[in-house]
């Protein structure tokens, strides 16, 4: 079919069992019959109509048909190509796109070993994968995995100091989540928090985090008495894009004790991009007494133009920043100028990644307040 949109004759055959796979068709007017042969009988499969695809199952696994199309009645067509098709799969989630390869394969040795039973009634063995299954399910058994280590409590929440720098004193900690894995050992949250942010697990995994730090609080208060330690959370963009958020934090706070007062919500700089809904977040968040830093400053989507917008409480300076800055002349004027920003903006800042005494020098020296990275302490239990 050379055209892009044909008018094709009633009782055409648009495509026989065993042609090569060619293009699929999504059907604009008209109706097409699809049959297909078992020994000397003709089984009609359906009847497809308009705003139906026809043919796409041998251009997906690139197979010869399975089945035969004849148009019933005046048919209006429109040609899907090939690539087209390819490139929507290409670009799919590749869970998804092995799965449907799995359906298709399953059906189509279905079909091979009904046809070569010939015995309608017999038991049919289906091909399976095989010995080695797609690398891509291997995240639904991470996903199992997970949700299982989720009931059965075995995420770690681990704590990170900050240093307030001119008072040479622990202001707070970050909480930071591992997951200690039955065969894998300890997962990084780089990896398992990104795993469970494809999925609505998230919203679990951050509840726990978030119940770990109230207790954590708690514990601190009644140990410490006067000392008022605030704890920062990190906050995927899934779990702030459900509306009642700030509403279920709340609900968790209270319910352990916690004072909201001492809770630092971290939300990264993609969060920028939906302005309006961010800035209502800030301040239900702020409504609801939590205090709200912007993480990994720098690296991301800098939305400069937007920023003063924002009600925001700290700054998070990027590591990778906290790195350079040192042996680049012009990356400390970066850092002396977001700083400078920040402290203008009324907000403070935490430089992360400080690993070294120099390091911290040179971030004393700017009149930042906070430090946070292995030279002051790496993530661990609170002593
Ligand atoms: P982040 O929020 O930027 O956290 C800082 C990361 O840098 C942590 O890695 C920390 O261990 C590491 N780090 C701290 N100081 C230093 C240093 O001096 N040098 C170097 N090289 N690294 C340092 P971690 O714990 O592997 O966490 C990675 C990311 O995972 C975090 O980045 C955060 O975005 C995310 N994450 C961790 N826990 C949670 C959580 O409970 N919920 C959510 N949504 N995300 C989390
Ligand atoms: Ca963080
Ligand atoms: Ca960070």
């Amino acid at each position: 079919m050379s055209s892009i949109r044909v008018e094709i004759p009633a009782n055409t055959l648009l495509f026989d069992e065993g042609d090569p796979p060619g293009s699929a068709f999504l059907i604009e007017e008209g109706q097409v019959e699809v049959a297909a042969r078992n020994g000397s009988e003709r089984i009609v499969i359906c009847h497809l109509g308009p705003g139906d695809l026809l043919g796409e199952m041998a251009v997906i696994d690139d197979a010869p048909r399975t089945a035969s199309a004849r148009t019933v009645t005046v048919c209006r067509l429109t040609e899907i190509r090939r690539d087209q098709i390819r490139q929507r799969l290409g670009e799919a989630d590749p869970v998804l796109a092995a799965l449907i390869e799995g359906l298709l394969a399953r059906y189509r040795s279905g079909l091979k070993a009904i046809r070569g039973a010939g015995k309608p009634n017999e038991p049919v063995l289906v091909q399976t994968a095989g010995p080695e299954p797609s690398a891509h399910f291997d995240k639904f058994r991470l996903e199992s995995q997970l949700l299982s280590a989720l009931e059965n409590d075995k995420l770690q929440v681990l704590y990170q100091p900050l240093l307030d720098i001119p008072n040479g004193v622990i202001a707070g900690y970050e909480a930071l989540t591992r997951w200690h894995h039955p065969e894998r050992g300890p997962v990084s949250p780089a990896e398992f928090i990104a795993l469970a942010e494809e999925t609505s697990l998230i919203v679990p995994v951050g509840e726990y985090v978030l119940r770990q730090v109230c207790k954590t609080l708690v514990a601190l208060k009644q140990r410490e008495r006067l000392k008022t330690h605030f704890i920062a959370v990190n906050v995927s963009t899934r779990q702030l894009a459900l509306g009642e958020f700030p509403d279920r934090l709340s609900e968790i706070v209270n319910e352990i004790g916690a004072d909201p007062g001492q809770i630092k919500i971290e939300v990264t700089e993609s969060m920028t991009l939906d302005f309006e809904r961010v800035q209502r977040l800030l301040a239900n968040l702020h409504a609801c007494g939590f205090s709200v830093a912007l993480d990994d400053f720098g690296t991301g989507y800098s939305s400069l133009a937007r920023l003063h917008h924002l009600e925001l409480d700290t700054i998070k300076l990027d590591q990778a920043f906290t790195r350079q800055m040192l042996e680049d002349e012009r990356c400390m004027r970066i850092v002396e100028a977001i700083v400078q920003m920040a402290h203008g903006l009324g907000c403070d800042v935490v430089v992360e990644g400080i690993e070294t005494q120099d390091q911290l020098d040179a971030v004393a020296a700017m009149g930042c307040r906070y430090g946070q990275g292995y030279l002051i302490g790496r993530p661990a239990a609170i002593p």
